[in-house]
């Protein structure tokens, strides 16, 4: 009988159990950590559910979201906003820029003479370059300059040699001023412990080792070390950063992370009733607040927010610089036939688990 290990028992991880079990191919889980559920999984404090980041759900593909739905029942969410603070405005304004509220800026006359000076994205080389021709300088500085140095920690966003997207999908939007991705279907878990319930059910035909490290790898072999001795198997789905299964051949991949903060106030709710997050585009140290019992339609006098700080302590967000990418490609580039990286770490790719979704869909269609 064929037989797979999964490396890592986040939602990659599990989605890869799920489909290859369903193959009939007897698959073995290593995770790392005590639990299940990777960055996605719900922790507690004071009562209130949150994870590690937002995590809600997000997707263009029906087929995509009906995936998880069967699995995870999941609750739509119609409209919810982003807003980011500009200090230098003192105003918070929607997130993607959106073009009407241009009319509101106190610089108004200056922004929109520089919005009709723009020539358009084509031709960037750099994420700065991308942001100033499709908005101007001044609505790239008020949004994107600060924040993106502090997400990365750089001196200036030249750097950022693989810059062919928005995280929103565009630059600069019209249309209805409120819903965030109005294209895209957006949700979270019904449940009160958010995706957990997903992950056991995802593994449940798996062999699951929790708490366990692999401490050597032969992937040329197909054979990883595990509690002392030799496996070996026919197929090997990776969701960690590649080198580590390639033995930094390559060198080390670069990362950023965060730290999370956490903080309860007294009071039912403090976001506007559509917001379920904020940026923040300016020196403050941090880049984003999350108000959690939006998500988890949690109900309690009190109400925690998480407050994300850039930081170099974990690895969660991979470079978006041309030589990073490359560096990365060339570790998938050296993985043997039926040996597979993938997942947000695994691709060394900004992907959220909608995507991740996508990619273990059509991964697993074709073995
Ligand atoms: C701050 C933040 C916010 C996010 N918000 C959203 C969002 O709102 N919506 C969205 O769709 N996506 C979001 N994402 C992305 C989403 O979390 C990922 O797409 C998803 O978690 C990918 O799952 P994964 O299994 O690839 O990675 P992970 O969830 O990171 O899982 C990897 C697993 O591998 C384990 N592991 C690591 N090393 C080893 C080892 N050596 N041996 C064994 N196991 C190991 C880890 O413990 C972990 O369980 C966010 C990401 C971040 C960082």
């Amino acid at each position: 009988m064929t037989n797979a290990l999964v490396i890592g028992g986040g939602f990659a991880g599990c989605i890869a159990a799920q489909m290859l079990t369903e193959k009939g191919i007897a698959t073995t889980l290593v995770e790392r950590d005590r639990h299940l559920g990777g960055g996605c999984r719900t922790f507690y404090y004071g009562g209130h559910p949150y994870t590690l980041g937002p995590r809600h759900f997000l997707t263009k593909r029906e087929d995509v979201w009906d995936f998880l739905d069967r699995h995870c029942p999941m609750q739509r969410y119609e409209g919810h906003e982003f807003l980011t603070y500009v200090e230098r405005d003192r105003q918070f304004y929607h997130f993607p820029i959106h073009r009407d509220e241009v009319d509101l800026m106190p610089d108004r006359e200056q922004v929109t003479a520089e919005l009709e000076a723009c020539c358009g994205p084509d031709g960037a080389q750099n994420l700065e370059e991308y942001w100033v021709r499709s908005v101007g300088p001044t609505l790239y500085d008020k949004f994107v300059d600060s924040y993106s140095r502090k997400m990365w920690d750089i001196d200036s966003n030249t750097e950022i040699t693989d810059f062919g997207f928005t995280p929103k999908g565009v630059a600069l939007k019209t249309g209805p001023v409120k819903a965030a991705w109005s294209e895209a279907i957006s949700g979270f878990p019904h449940a009160f412990n958010g995706y957990d319930d997903y992950f056991p059910r995802a593994t449940a035909d798996a062999d699951v080792h929790l708490g366990t490290a692999i401490t050597a790898y032969d992937i040329a072999n197909y054979r990883v070390e595990i509690d002392g001795g030799w496996r070996r198997y026919d197929i090997i789905v990776s969701t960690i950063s590649p080198e580590h299964i390639l033995n930094n051949a390559h060198g080390p991949l670069r990362w950023m992370g965060r730290d999370f903060l956490k903080v309860v106030l007294p009071v039912e709710e403090v976001f506007p009733q559509d917001v379920y997050f904020l940026y923040y585009a300016n020196q403050e140290p941090f880049t984003r607040i999350v108000e959690y019992k939006k998500f988890y339609k949690y109900e309690a006098p009190t109400t925690l927010l998480g407050i994300e700080v850039p930081s170099t302590r974990n690895k969660l967000y991979p470079f978006p610089m041309r030589r990073d990418q490359e560096q990365a490609q060339r570790y998938i580039d050296d993985l043997p036939e039926r040996v597979f990286s993938i997942g947000r770490n695994g691709s060394y790719r900004y992907l959220d688990v909608g995507m991740t979704i996508e990619q273990c869909m059509t991964l697993f269609a074709d073995l």
